[in-house]
C-alpha cells in the first residue's frame, strides 16, 4: 500500500509519499505560501527530477491538486494513477485528551479536531484544511488523523495536572498535553526493539531541534513529557523561553507596558537560545560564535545543556531509574558536541559515552561507551513513517 502522508500548516504543506511495502520514500515535496500567492517544490526518489516553481494557491485545495498531478505526471511522477495511493495520513497538532490513538477521519473525527481548536489555534484549523483539500480532491480514499498529543495520553494524572485551582481542568481541559509525540513515540518504540522488546524498559528521550523536548516512558508508553498545555513548556528551545517564573510576565507586562499578546510573542519568538545569545536560534552558529569566544552564544550552549540534563535526572526519579537514553532531531542527531556536554556529569546515573562513536550525524548508532550501564542510542526520527504505519494499521484493520 502507498500512502501519502500530509503535514498542512496555514500557508504551508509538506508531503511524504511512502510504499509501506518495505517503507520506501517515493517522493516529499512542500507548497508553500498557499493563500498568497504558491510554490511548489517536489522531489521524487526514483532518480527523476526536481520540479520547483510558482504555482498559484488560492487555497489547500489546489495544493493538493498540484501535489497529485506531480505524483502521477509522466516527467515527475512516482506512480502511474492517483487509485495506487491506498490512504492518506494527517499529522494534526491536538486531539485533547479524546484522541488516545490515531483514528480514521469521519464526522465525529473532524467534530473532536474542530473542538481542539482553542487548544491548538495556530494548528488545528489549518491541519483540518488539509484533510478537506484531500477529501475535495480525493473523494473516497481513506484518511486518517495522527495526533501529536496522543503518546501524551498514557500520563498519569500526577504528571499531566497542574497544580492550579482544580475548576480550569474540568471546565477548560488544561493540563500538560505534551508534543513531538509522534517522534517521541517512533524514537521511544525503536529504542525498546533495540532493547529486544525487554519488559518494563524506561527510556528518557531528547528530541533537540529548533523546537526541543524530552519524555520519559516505560514500554513505550509516556509517562512524562517537557511540553505543557502549549509547547511554551519545557526546556529553552531555538526561539522558545520553556519553564520559566510565571511571575515574571507581569514585571515585563508592567515595566514595558506590552500585552499579553506582545508577551507572548516575546515568549515564544524572541527567547530561548536566541534571546540569551543575541547571536541566533540555529545551533550551528552558536557553535561557530562560541568558538569566536562570543561569550552569550557559549552561555545560551550552556544553559540549554544543563536543563536538558536537569530534566534527564528529574525523569529518571520518575522512571525510578533508566535503561536508555536517546538523542534526536536535528541537534540531537548531529550534535556531538551538545550530546557530551548533555551527558556530562551524568556517570553517576549510569550515563556514559563513547567519545568516538559520539561522532556519528545523521544515523542510528549505539553511542554508550563500554561498560554504561545505562544504553546511549542516536535514533533517527521519522514522523513521517510512524503517521504512514498508524495510516496502514487503521486502514488495513491491524
Ligand atoms: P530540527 O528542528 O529538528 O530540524 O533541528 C534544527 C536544529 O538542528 C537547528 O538549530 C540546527 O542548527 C541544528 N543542527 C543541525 N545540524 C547540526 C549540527 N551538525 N550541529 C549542531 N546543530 C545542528
Amino acid at each position: 500500500m502507498k500512502i501519502l502522508v500530509i503535514n498542512a500548516g496555514s500557508s504551508s504543506l509538506k508531503y511524504q509519499l511512502i510504499d509501506m511495502e518495505g517503507e520506501q520514500l517515493l517522493a516529499k515535496g512542500l507548497c508553500e505560501r498557499i493563500g498568497l500567492d504558491g510554490h511548489l517544490t517536489h522531489k521524487p526518489q526514483n532518480g527523476k527530477a526536481v520540479f520547483e516553481a510558482d504555482i498559484p494557491f488560492p487555497t489547500h485545495k489546489e495544493a493538493i491538486e498540484a501535489v497529485l498531478e506531480k505524483l502521477t505526471s509522466a516527467q515527475y511522477g512516482v506512480v502511474e494513477t492517483m487509485a495506487e495511493i491506498g490512504a492518506v495520513g494527517h499529522r494534526v497538532l491536538h486531539g485533547g485528551s479524546e484522541f488516545t490513538q490515531s483514528c480514521l477521519v469521519d464526522d465525529a473525527c473532524e467534530a473532536a479536531i474542530k473542538k481542539c481548536f482553542p487548544l491548538g489555534p495556530l494548528h488545528n484549523p489549518a491541519n483540518l484544511m488539509g484533510i478537506k483539500a484531500c477529501q475535495a480532491v480525493m473523494p473516497g480514499t481513506p484518511q486518517v488523523a495522527v495526533f501529536d498529543t496522543s503518546f501524551g495520553m498514557s500520563m498519569a494524572p500526577k504528571a499531566y495536572m497542574y497544580a492550579l485551582p482544580y475548576e480550569y481542568y474540568e471546565k477548560d481541559s488544561l493540563r500538560r498535553y505534551g508534543f513531538h509525540g509522534t517522534s517521541h513515540r517512533f524514537v521511544s518504540a525503536r529504542a525498546v526493539e533495540l532493547m529486544g522488546g525487554k519488559p518494563g524498559t524506561r527510556v528518557i528521550n531528547c528530541h533537540l531541534g529548533n523546537g526541543s523536548s524530552l519524555s520519559a516512558s516505560i514500554d513505550g508508553k509516556c509517562v512524562d513529557t517537557s511540553m505543557g498545555l502549549t509547547p511554551l513548556a519545557g526546556v529553552p528551545m531555538g526561539t522558545r523561553s520553556g519553564d520559566c517564573d510565571p511571575a515574571l510576565l507581569q514585571f515585563i507586562m508592567n515595566k514595558y507596558g506590552y500585552s499579553i499578546d506582545e508577551m507572548l510573542n516575546i515568549l515564544n519568538k524572541k527567547s530561548g537560545v536566541l534571546g540569551l545569545s543575541g547571536v541566533s536560534s540555529d545551533f550551528r552558529d552558536l557553535d561557530s560564535a562560541a568558538a569566536q569566544g562570543n561569550a552569550r552564544a557559549r552561555l545560551a550552549l550552556d544553559k540549554f545543556a544543563y536543563e536538558v540534563r536537569k530534566y534527564i535526572g528529574a525523569y529518571t526519579a520518575a522512571l525510578g531509574g533508566l535503561d536508555v537514553l536517546c538523542f534526536t532531531a536535528g541537534v540531537g542527531e548531529n550534535s556531538s558536541s551538545m550530546r557530551a556536554s548533555i551527558a556530562e556529569g551524568l556517570e553517576y546515573l549510569g550515563i556514559q559515552i563513547d567519545p568516538e562513536k559520539n561522532q556519528v550525524r545523521g544515523k542510528e548508532m549505539d553511542i554508550s561507551a563500554a561498560g554504561s550501564r545505562v544504553r546511549v542510542f542516536v535514533i533517527p526520527t521519522n514522523e513521517e513513517l510512524m503517521i504512514a504505519r498508524d495510516t496502514r494499521d487503521l486502514v488495513c484493520g491491524a
